[in-house]
């Protein structure tokens, strides 16, 4: 099969042929109609994750089963699926209590293991991990819900539990931050967004972001958004996963509020020092959302079939396999708005 692959840690990822991985027992093999490009597969490249060499990255995707491994009950071949970035196990108590986006045993594609910029993927524990995608719902809406938009999603309505009429600020407008801003506009919250590119606040805006806020230099973020705000957003998100957004996300907080940490804050990097004594004085709620267990996936994909949520609206670029590994080491510090998705196919 065809894929992108590389060799080493910071090395240009090419497109060659590879041999196809083979089939687990109780996973299946996908043919890969739709991948997204994410920042995590640069952190990938870059060597933030432990991966093992040479390796081919890619965790967004969606596409049809082409072959089925032993004991599998719930797929067949030729069954439209997607995927969430985190596979479970499907056996340790945190897989039976529905919550695989912790498990202790848990495969990620693209991580874990060679992943989706390629004709084929292998994912494992299928009858635990794989969602059966409706006719309504398009491999490329369903390849961005797989990480960035699933995350959000349970990041708001989920860990934030976002009430109509509060306010979300959210900081960074990349392609999470935008899918929070689609997500936060349609649970009827207030939005406004944060970002230093003046595309991607375009962007934020035509997704329903009510206020947009221009991150320069020497602009004070928080005292901006307690001014937009009334005196502080109700939730804020971190959508970029550094140092300084994760405080000015923080900052921006009214009392009480609580803070999502989306974006990741890789340990290679150091920890970075966080405002805690705000979070004592204003009893903020720190939370995590790491993605979304595919047993949390049918409300989501009824929104979507339904209209009420477009994920395909964040897709600004469909690309072939050769053009998305010349994207990969660019997007540390990517300058275009919106979500790069991959066609293996194309
Ligand atoms: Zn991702
Ligand atoms: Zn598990």
């Amino acid at each position: 099969m065809r894929a992108v692959i590389f060799d080493a840690l910071n090395a240009p990822p090419t497109v060659r042929e590879v041999p196809r991985p083979p089939t687990p027992p109780g996973g299946v093999l996908v043919e890969v109609h739709a991948t997204g490009l994410c920042r995590s597969d640069w952190h990938a490249w870059a060597g933030h994750d432990e991966i093992a060499l040479p390796h081919v990255p890619g965790h967004e995707l969606a596409g049809v089963v082409a072959e089925v491994g032993a004991g599998v009950q719930r797929f067949a071949v030729g069954d439209r699926v997607t995927v969430p970035f985190v596979c479970g196990c499907g056996r340790c108590d945190w897989c039976r209590g529905g919550n695989a986006q912790v498990c202790p045993e848990q495969q990620q594609p693209g991580f874990t293991h060679w992943g989706s910029f390629a004709e084929y993927v292998a994912l494992h524990a299928a009858d635990t991990n794989l969602i059966a995608l409706p006719d309504a719902v398009g491999f490329g809406a369903a390849a961005a819900l797989g990480c960035r938009f699933a995350t959000a999603y349970r990041g708001l309505a989920g860990r934030a539990r976002v009430q109509p009429g509060e306010w979300v600020a959210v900081i960074g407008a990349g392609g999470v931050g935008l899918s929070a801003v689609m997500i936060g506009a349609a649970l009827n919250a207030r939005v406004v967004a944060v970002d230093r590119n003046p595309a991607a606040l375009d962007y934020a805006r035509t997704l329903g972001a009510e206020r947009v806020l221009l991150a320069g230099l020497d602009a004070d973020l928080p005292a901006l958004v307690h001014e937009v705000t009334g005196g502080g957003a109700h939730v804020a998100v971190d959508a970029v996963g550094s140092e300084a957004t994760c405080a000015t996300a923080l900052l921006s907080l009214r009392r009480r509020g609580r803070h999502v940490q989306i974006g990741l804050l890789p340990p290679v990097h150091g920890h970075p020092r966080v405002p805690l004594d705000r979070v004592i004085a204003w009893e903020l709620d720190v939370l995590g959302s790491h993605g979304m267990a595919a047993a949390d996936y049918p409300e989501l994909l009824d929104l979507v079939a339904r209209g009420v949520l477009d994920p395909s609206l964040l897709i600004a670029r469909t690309v072939g396999l050769a053009e998305g590994a010349r994207r990969l080491p660019l997007m540390e510090d990517s300058r275009e708005a919106g979500i790069t998705m991959i066609d293996p196919r194309g």
